[in-house]
């Protein structure tokens, strides 16, 4: 690949990793487990988002959720 194939690269190989193939069950409207009270699923191990961007936008959905219940 033109750019990063180079005698300089300390390692070349391919990324590997991929997002969770799991998910976590969570009711769409309380967006909690849907046996499991005060038990928010969220990001990428949870099986809801699938990069940096998506991650973050799912936890402030949570902590928006949260915040609604608590405040
Ligand atoms: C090598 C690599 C490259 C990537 N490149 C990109 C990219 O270029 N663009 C992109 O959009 N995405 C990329 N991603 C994906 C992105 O990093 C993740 O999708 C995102 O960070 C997931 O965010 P998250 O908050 O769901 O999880 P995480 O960022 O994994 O946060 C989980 C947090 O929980 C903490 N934790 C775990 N267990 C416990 C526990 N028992 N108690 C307390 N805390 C705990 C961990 O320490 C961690 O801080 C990449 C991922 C990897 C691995």
């Amino acid at each position: 690949m033109r750019g990063y194939f180079t005698n300089d690269a300390v390692v070349v190989a391919t990324e590997s990793r991929t997002s969770s193939p799991v998910r976590i069950p969570r009711d769409a409207e309380s967006l909690q487990h849907p046996q499991i009270k005060n038990l928010y699923p969220c990001g990428e191990g949870a099986g809801y988002a699938g990069g940096i961007v998506s991650a973050a936008m799912d936890g402030e959905r949570i902590a928006n959720m949260i915040a609604l219940k608590i405040l």
